[in-house]
Parts: C-alpha cells; structure tokens; sequence
C-alpha cells in the first residue's frame, strides 16, 4: 500500500522552520477531495503569499475557478462526481494558466490523457510539499501570467473584470451584488452553454439543494443594470427548456 500524505505531518516534521522565499503572489486553486492533503498544500502555498482557493469536487472547481480565475490549478484526478481531467478539458477551453495534476494514478494512460489535454506537469502522491511548491514555482515563472493581464472580458459597452469583481460600462462601476456578480461571471465564464437554475444555484450558492427562485430573481435583476431591454435581453438570454446563457456579442 503506497504510504499516506501523513507521512509529512508525523511528529519530527515541522512545517514553518523553512524560510518564506520570495512571495509567490498568485491565486491558485487545489481541487482536492483529501481535506487533509488539501489543507497541507494550502498551508505552504500561503506561506509562500500565494491567494489559495480549495474545491473538493469537479462541480466546485468549476464554481471556484469560474468567480475567481485562478493563475495555477493543482489537480487532483479522483474527485467525487467526476474525474479531474473533466475539470480540465474544459478549464483549457477558456484559461492558459497552467495545471499540476497531483494524483496517487501514475499510470502512462493518465499522463498522455492529461498532458493531452493542456497539463503543464504531473506531481506524484505521496509528494514532497517542498518538491510541489518549487514545481509551482517554475511554473509560474514560465507562464509569468499573460493570461491575467487578460483576465476581463468586453462585451457590447461593458468589462467584467474577473479578478476585480465588478463591471463596467464606460468606466463607470455597475452596482451589482457580489452574488449578482457571481451569477453573470459563471455565465460569462462559459459562454455559450446554457445553464439551468439547479445547475447555477449548485455552482454559484455552493448548495445543492435550496429556493431556485432565487436564481431567476437574480436572473432578472441583473438584466435591469446590463440590458437595454430587460425584456429582451441581449447578454443574459434565456434558452427554452433549457435555462440561461451569456452571450458576449449579444445576439
Ligand atoms: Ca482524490
């Protein structure tokens, strides 16, 4: 049986007698379903001044990396309700920021399929903290972050800008509701799919279960800050049968 991550945290080890070397100063997000390995590598990325934002399945993933781009993802492949490399396929489709797939599967199969679909490299389990966070270290300094300058999106007179958290239209803020803004950010992320109320309440609120009214109110009231004609809106449309979608040219 190949050892656990608690490896690291027996008694002699002690985590914090190393020096913080120069801070990292990036968002990175750890999909990892092992709260305790999670917690782990959450510990030394911050030591480091990294921003670290967890998830513990594919569905919050998504959620987390839609609201917040992250500049690095470390990728756990066995998640609850679906494999890591899902999570991937669709992550390239819209981010460069690169991807470290930490998994206990090391087989070939897993790391042609991964590094098929835009990995950037493959950490073993169980890992050396320090061995992962040099490897995040010379990641970031290879992608030296061109995808976050162009972390916004402009669409007809408006700029979400991700990272900021806000919108605007002509230089002027719009006034939304963080979760108003969470909504049409997770939209916007993935533009062009439509999403159904259960399925943007489980991504946006976190829950699984709940009053999807909700979602059709926030629906509506961020059509009357950002459409012309809330009746007819442009942007956050309405597909039949199927719920809501972003359109950034707004057909
Ligand atoms: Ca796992």
């Amino acid at each position: 049986m190949a050892p656990s991550w608690s490896f690291y945290a027996r008694p002699g080890y002690t985590p914090g007698v190393e020096k913080p070397s120069e801070a990292l100063g990036a968002r990175i997000l750890v999909v990892e379903d092992d709260r305790e390995i999670a917690e782990l590598i959450a510990t030394y990325l911050r030591r480091d001044g990294a921003a670290v934002d967890l998830a513990a399945s594919v569905a919050e993933a998504e959620a987390v990396s839609a609201i917040h781009g992250p500049d690095l993802v470390l990728l756990d492949l066995g998640l609850p309700g679906g494999d890591g490399l899902e999570f991937l396929r669709r992550f390239r489709s819209w981010s460069l920021a690169p991807v470290i797939i930490v998994s206990a599967r090391e087989s070939d199969e897993d790391k042609v399929a991964g590094l098929g679909l835009g990995a950037d490299d493959f950490v073993s389990k169980p890992f050396s903290p320090r061995v992962l966070t040099a490897r995040v270290r010379a990641q970031l300094r290879r992608a030296s972050y061109p995808a976050q300058e162009a972390d916004k999106l402009a669409f007809g007179p408006f700029v979400l800008d991700f990272d900021g958290g806000f919108v605007e239209k002509e230089g002027q803020r719009l006034a939304l509701s963080r979760r108003e803004f969470e909504v049409l950010s997770y939209l916007a992320r993935h533009e062009g799919r439509s999403f159904g109320p259960e399925e943007l309440y489980a991504a946006v609120w976190g829950l699984e279960h709940g009053d999807l009214s909700t979602v059709a109110v926030h629906i509506q009231r961020i059509r009357r800050k950002l459409e012309a004609n809330p009746h007819e809106p442009r942007y956050l449309q309405t597909v039949p049968g199927s719920g809501y979608r972003f359109a950034r040219t707004g057909a």
